[in-house]
């Protein structure tokens, strides 16, 4: 019904790392050319835990546009944007948030975590409760189909769903549509009213997908209805309900979760990451210094790939024969460690030389990127003004 798309987002809280690359700007770069996509610089959703000290977020705005520009993301295919500069998002998080029950908020699982994780920010605050729901608005507003995003974000993609649902059960009701309904079920006969009127009143309880499929099947086992009846009454049912906004679904990539040096998810925060355009020295080190298996203490000591993170490296940067020689070689004590890390290194250097090369131009001159992101805003505004126009009307909003 409205045309596929694709939203995604990242905060502007530091460089960008292999983490992002490989969770999902892969995917940023592959849909590009495949479906309409919008990128935006999560600035709001940076300030949820920045909000003591948001010197970090203009820098990092720039800088993160730099990153996926190096990556691979085509300004001339996508649309970049920053998400404080269409405060259409602002608006339609309000709305959203009349009608969200909290408990769905607070039983998202990265809410408790974060606050443990981050126990040195006071995360007790409204607008890091309030972050999926901002969330929702940022993809819903763009009706968008696909979120390219990371392993952490699913629960969060699977909340705007229920909140899309809930939004176009609320709101969704075809205009009018009562009074012709009631005028044709009169037309039927009392038996078919009531048949007609028990579906009606089923779906609209449930407003969902599996509701309007019971109907259906109800319908098709009713005797004595005839193609026209039944034809007619299938259409009063899809016609009862009207779809404002889109539910999306997550779209992940190969390494959906990419490990740091420590083992643990690779994070900003943690201090476990190698950034997108970190410099050879740095990375070399990075990995040299990395842990190993802990009980493999001498070079003679038969190691656990299993036990490893050079291991998880491995799965992400090696080809078979390089996975099979180095577990075999960690296994029998055949290879030492450092030989083991050479070629992820090796691998991660390959990786990073082509997007070091595509963001020198813009590190040269950063008007290119001011001009891309003016323009991407743009662009975004005039269709979260499309979307918000029907939200309004929808809620009874459309003056
Ligand atoms: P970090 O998680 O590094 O602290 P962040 O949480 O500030 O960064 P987000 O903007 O939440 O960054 O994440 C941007 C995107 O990158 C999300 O889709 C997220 O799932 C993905 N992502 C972040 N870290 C990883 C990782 N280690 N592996 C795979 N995907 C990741
Ligand atoms: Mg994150």
């Amino acid at each position: 019904m409205y045309p596929d798309r694709v939203v995604s987002g990242m905060r502007p809280t530091g460089a960008l790392h292999l983490g992002h690359y490989h969770g999902a700007l892969k995917n940023w770069v592959k849909l590009q050319s495949e479906l309409p996509c919008l990128f935006f610089v999560a600035d709001w959703h940076a300030l949820t835990t920045h909000y003591d000290d948001p010197s970090v977020i203009e820098t990092s705005t720039w800088e993160m546009v730099i990153d996926w520009l190096a990556a691979g993301v085509d300004p001339a295919q996508a649309t970049l944007f920053i998400q404080s500069r269409v405060p259409e998002h602002a608006e339609l998080h309000l709305l959203l948030s009349m009608a969200t029950p909290l408990g769905w908020l607070e039983r998202v699982p990265t809410y408790k975590d974060q606050q443990e994780k981050l126990a040195d920010r006071d995360l007790a605050t409204y607008g890091f409760l309030g972050y999926p729901l901002l969330q929702a608005a940022d993809v819903l507003i763009y009706r968008a189909s696909q979120v390219p995003v990371g392993e952490d974000q699913v629960p969060h993609i699977e909340i705007m769903r229920e909140i899309a649902r809930r939004f176009n059960h609320l709101y969704g009701k075809e205009k009018g549509f009562e009074e012709k309904a009631l005028a044709a079920t009169r037309k039927l006969g009392s038996k078919r009213a009531r048949l007609y009127l028990e579906l009606r009143t089923q779906f609209q309880e449930k407003g969902d997908d599996e509701a309007l499929e019971q109907a259906k099947a109800m319908l098709d086992d009713a005797q004595n209805l005839s193609m026209i009846d039944r034809e007619r009454l299938f259409g009063y049912l899809e016609g009862s309900r009207k779809l404002i906004l889109t539910e999306p679904q997550a779209m992940l990539t190969e390494a959906s979760r990419l490990p740091g040096l420590d083992g643990a998810k690779m994070s900003k925060s943690y201090g476990n990451a190698i950034a997108l355009r970190e410099d050879k020295e740095s990375v070399t080190k990075k990995i040299k210094t990395m842990p190993t298996d802990p009980q493999r203490v001498r070079r003679s000591d038969p190691g656990d790939p299993e036990k490893c993170p050079v291991w998880q490296f491995h799965q992400v940067y090696s080809p078979a024969d390089v996975k099979d020689w180095a577990a075999k070689g960690c296994r029998s004590a055949g290879i030492g460690c450092l030989e083991c890390k050479q070629p992820v290194i090796d691998a991660i250097l390959q990786e990073q030389q082509p997007m070091l090369e595509r963001a020198q131009p813009y590190l040269d001159d950063p008007s290119l990127v001011r001009a891309i992101v003016a323009d991407g805003c743009e662009k975004a505004r005039k269709l979260a003004q499309d979307t918000m126009r029907d939200v309004r009307e929808a809620m009874g909003l459309g003056y």
